[in-house]
């Protein structure tokens, strides 16, 4: 197991968007073939498309399939002199198993598969086909396994390797979207970095900036001034938990609103969502059990002569209906001759707790670890949203250092056996 992840790690398999006969490069199709390979010398029989977008390896009989889903891309290492190792050179030290993609994914999956191997070296007689779905994109736009899950045969339920333990059951619905308008001319103000991140700060300078401070010293929001720019300073946190940070965008529009500023975006932000991150004045009280409240993030602002933009990510309950928060908003931001413009969406994924697949995985997860079971419920995307009666389970213990994307990522040796013994378990148990 501990030879087939280096032989994985010690392929560079970053995306490479100018490769111009693999999909998304030479490396990841090399890693592709790896597993591929991997997988055949264990007894699984193996499939590669023939355009290089993902692969897989299968074994059992039976009309209904397992599906495992890992992925075999990696993020790049980032800064080298932040590594203690070479990234691409796995190597065990202290017990710990460190390069690229240990952790995420290709330690967790090649687990799953000799997991598997161990079974059918137990000769165990699987009454469901079990499928390892390795994709390619994980890391960047899911082509991959977007491309399986409209070519091949869909597993009957599964789960995924990558994220952590004891399982994820509910990830809210993640829209993103830009609100857009004309701008008035008279202010010109932009700040924050990405959808998915409460701004910690944005900088303003222009004829508003004696009121501008003034007006930030009533309402008590914290700024510094550097030259002749004012520094609104919030704190920063990802947009799924928008509570953990505050909203820089938010109070500069607050303070801006309250001295008549003239502007759309300014306007709506102030009157509608100011500092509430539920934005109740939209959508009213929206939540459910399994999930809790809808949030809504500002994540930009950009305001110039011509065209005003506000950058939004909202989180969406999972049993909640995607057109009526859409319509919901529309109605709002019309009010402020503001359009509504979709720019990404992903579904939500849902499997209740009576489902078979979640009772089973507790069940599972509780005899080989003594540890409680109870599902979380993420505002994130794990890669089991690629399909229906799918969960990520795994291979992060609660508590453990999460190193994914960061450098000298590892994992623990003992880990990655415990993990093995958990996914057997699990795929005996689902395979029944
Ligand atoms: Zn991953």
């Amino acid at each position: 197991m501990i030879s087939s992840i280096k032989a994985l790690v010690n392929i560079p398999s970053v995306k490479d968007e100018n490769s111009k006969d693999t999909p998304y490069g030479e490396d990841i199709d090399k890693a592709l073939k790896k597993a591929l390979e991997i997988c055949d010398n264990l007894g699984f029989e193996t499939y590669y498309d023939a355009e290089g977008y993902y692969g897989y390896a299968e074994i059992g009989e039976g009309k209904e399939m397992l599906g495992i889903l890992g992925h075999l891309d990696v993020v790049p290492a980032g800064e080298l002199s932040n590594w203690n190792t070479d990234p691409f050179e796995a190597q065990i030290k202290d017990g710990r198993l460190y390069g690229r993609g240990t952790q995420d994914d290709k330690g967790p999956t090649v687990a799953a598969i000799y997991a598997v191997k161990a079974l059918m070296d137990s000769g165990i007689k699987f009454d469901k086909r079990i499928r390892f779905i390795f994709g390619t994109d994980e890391e960047n736009l899911w082509g991959g396994i977007d491309k399986y899950m409209e070519k091949e045969e869909v597993p009957t339920l599964g789960f995924t390797p990558d994220a952590e333990f004891p399982m994820i059951h509910a990830e809210k619905g993640l829209l993103q979207s830009k609100l857009k308008s004309e701008s008035s001319g008279k202010l010109v103000l932009s700040g924050g970095n990405a959808f998915n991140a409460v701004p910690d700060r944005i900088g303003y300078s222009g004829e508003y900036n004696e009121r501008l401070k003034q007006e930030l010293d009533n309402l008590g929001f914290e700024y510094e001034v550097q030259g002749e720019t004012i520094y609104v300073i919030g704190k920063g946190a990802h947009a799924s938990q928008p509570h953990n940070g505050i909203n820089a965008i938010a109070l500069i529009a607050i303070a801006l609103n309250n001295i008549g500023v003239e502007s759309n975006a300014i306007k709506f932000i102030a009157e509608v969502i100011g500092e509430d991150y539920n934005a109740k004045n939209i959508f009213g009280e929206c939540e459910d059990e399994p999930s809790g409240k809808i949030t809504f993030n500002i994540g930009k602002l950009n305001i110039d002569e011509n065209q005003e933009e506000i950058a939004i990510d909202i989180r969406i309950p999972v049993t909640k209906d995607k057109e009526k928060i859409v319509d919901d908003i529309k109605q709002k931001v019309k009010e402020y001759n503001i359009e509504y413009e979709e720019f990404d969406f992903l579904n939500s994924l849902y499997v209740p707790k009576d489902h078979k697949l979640i009772k089973t995985l507790r069940k599972v997860y509780e005899e080989e670890t003594g540890k409680d079971s109870t599902p979380l419920v993420i505002g994130g995307a794990t890669y089991a949203r690629a399909m229906d009666n799918c969960v990520a389970f795994g291979a992060v213990f609660p508590g453990q250092e999460k190193v994914e994307h960061q450098a000298n990522e590892y994992i623990e040796v003992d880990t990655l056996i415990e993990v093995t013994k958990i996914y057997a378990a699990a795929v005996y148990n689902l395979t029944r």
